[in-house]
């Protein structure tokens, strides 16, 4: 059943646990995502990010494909289809196209200009009964092969951009995306709280959730993130059980070459690993 986030993530917040976002990037990823939200009785988002989507043709044939795979594998859990980091013309596209949910990435404009667009965009979302999430202090990560350190929201912006009508926030408390330094030093639990205390129930998000250590995810999970988006471990899942069946030389036997049987070790890793993160975030049972 293809949903808007906004409910789903206010159950998670009353029942202190957190929605996994699984990006996807082919039919094979869809597939494993819904079919384990599915077995498990849990609700998803899928994340697609702009590369994603113009990887996959467009946002018109990503949002076709999952609601066809929805209706044709019976997926009657919630699943939420969900533009990651978007830009201002993303979010229209998506809204265009038929996402549930869509994210405005504006923390990297001024705050003046953030709140202008996410203004706008809020508007135009809930018209149509799509949810919207909305960034503030921006998430670290890999560019250019240099490892930014996560920033820290102020929680002060964190409630201007609340106020706005957004249905969930991504607040950055030195997460990152991609793997994890050596050296990092931890979520900021201290400004998750702040910015918690401020913006009461509103679902808070946690970017890059590719390496964070489980006590640290139960924890921020007690302080009010409801949404936790996993995007590299899938790949790494996926690129591990990909190689292991070509080094074992599986393609050159018999029909190994048959991309239905290249591609299904990666498929039942992606399984697994959002297996692993469904009963870590607390959503198995709560679809
Ligand atoms: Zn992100």
């Amino acid at each position: 059943m293809l949903v808007s986030a906004t409910q789903m993530l206010n159950k998670a917040v009353e029942g202190k646990y957190a929605v996994g976002q699984f990006n996807i990037n082919n039919l094979e990823w869809t597939k494993a995502i819904l079919s384990t939200a599915q077995e498990n009785n849990s609700p998803v988002i899928l994340g697609v990010s702009e590369g994603a989507g113009k990887y996959m043709t467009g946002f018109k044939t990503v949002a076709a494909m999952v609601k066809a795979m929805i209706e044709e594998m019976n997926i009657t859990v919630p699943v939420a289809l969900h533009l990651d980091h978007g830009t201002y013309e993303g979010c229209l596209k998506c809204i265009d196209a038929g996402f549930s949910s869509v994210m405005f990435d504006g923390s990297h404009y001024p705050i003046e200009e953030n709140i202008q667009k996410t203004k706008e965009l809020v508007e135009l979302c809930h018209k149509k009964g799509i949810s919207i999430e909305a960034e503030v202090g921006s998430i670290g990560g890999e560019e250019d092969g240099v490892v930014g350190a996560g920033e820290i929201a102020d929680p002060n912006e964190c409630k201007m951009i609340a106020d706005l009508g957004v249905d969930f926030l991504a607040a950055g408390i030195g997460n990152i995306h991609g793997k994890y330094p050596e050296n990092w030093k931890g979520l900021d639990f201290d400004a998750l709280g702040k910015t918690k205390e401020l913006i009461g129930n509103l679902p808070l998000v946690l970017h890059g959730g590719t390496g964070i250590p489980a006590d640290m995810i139960k924890t921020a999970i007690s302080l009010g993130v409801a949404k936790i988006n996993v995007n590299t471990e899938c790949q790494l899942y996926f690129q591990e059980a990909t190689r292991k069946y070509i080094e074992e030389g599986k393609d050159l036997v018999g029909k190994g070459f048959d991309p239905r049987k290249l591609l299904a070790p990666g498929t039942e890793a992606i399984k697994v690993n959002v297996k692993e993160k469904m009963e870590l975030f607390g959503s198995v049972n709560k679809a």
